[in-house]
């Protein structure tokens, strides 16, 4: 089974593609996972889209679709994959659709994790990090037991840049501008389905399996 993920930023596409993962046995790709690691690891293409990513932009397409093609290339993607991120844009999607037909394969189902505009912001503008263990939490919806210190590791919580206010907005209107054309575009070819994103996790989960099957 071959499916891509939509959604705004903070929609929780990235969790519920982890759980199809799992569920489905198939790998879970994740662009921005992919370019977190190369920015830990300082490989150049980390280097690269790092630029981009601090403003919320954008890493430009030649550099995005070649890292896909190949990753889905790869022998552990033959029984299907679940996409996070990818694609964003309308030259993504279609280099995906190239390559794949040309493998005589097509996806199976884009899945929109619908989240209004307003959620989206508040979710994201109250994420705390801890750039120590990595743990993260929410103000609000999964708080540290003592505010702004990490009950993992005891260091001070901090909001990531791409969490702040400005750059969530920033990277809203990219989604809207760039990435929601893609909604159309599966939807012209009828493999578009919607679960409401503002629900609980289980229960949009839930939602999935239904489309999915079994
Ligand atoms: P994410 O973790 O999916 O929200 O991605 C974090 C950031 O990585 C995005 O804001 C972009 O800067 C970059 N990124 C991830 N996937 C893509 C993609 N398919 N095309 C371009 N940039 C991407």
């Amino acid at each position: 089974m071959k499916i891509i993920m939509l959604g705004a930023p903070g929609a929780g596409k990235g969790t519920q593609a982890k759980q199809i993962a799992d569920h489905y046995s198939i790998p879970h790709i994740s662009t921005g996972d992919i370019f977190r690691a190369n920015i830990k690891e300082g490989t150049e293409l980390g280097k690269k889209a790092k630029e981009y990513m601090d403003k919320g932009a954008l890493v430009p397409d030649e550099l995005t679709c070649d890292l896909v093609m190949d990753r889905i290339s790869q022998d552990d993607c033959k029984n299907g994959f679940v996409l996070d991120g990818f694609p964003r844009t309308i030259p993504q999607a279609e280099a995906l659709e190239k390559a794949l037909e040309a493998a005589g394969q097509k996806m199976d189902f884009a899945i929109d994790v619908d989240v209004p505009d307003d959620n989206i912001i508040g979710r994201m503008s109250g994420r705390r990090a801890c750039l120590n263990c990595g743990a993260t939490y929410h103000i609000i919806s999964i708080p540290p037991k003592k505010e702004d210190i990490c009950d993992v590791c005891g260091e001070a919580l901090v909001q990531r840049d791409d969490d702040k206010e400005e750059t969530v907005k920033n990277r809203l209107s990219v989604y809207h501008e760039q990435t929601q054309p893609l909604i159309n575009f599966y939807q012209e070819r009828d493999i578009l389905r919607t679960v409401d994103g503002t629900r609980p996790m289980d229960e949009v989960f839930s939602a999935i399996q239904a489309i999915l099957g079994a």
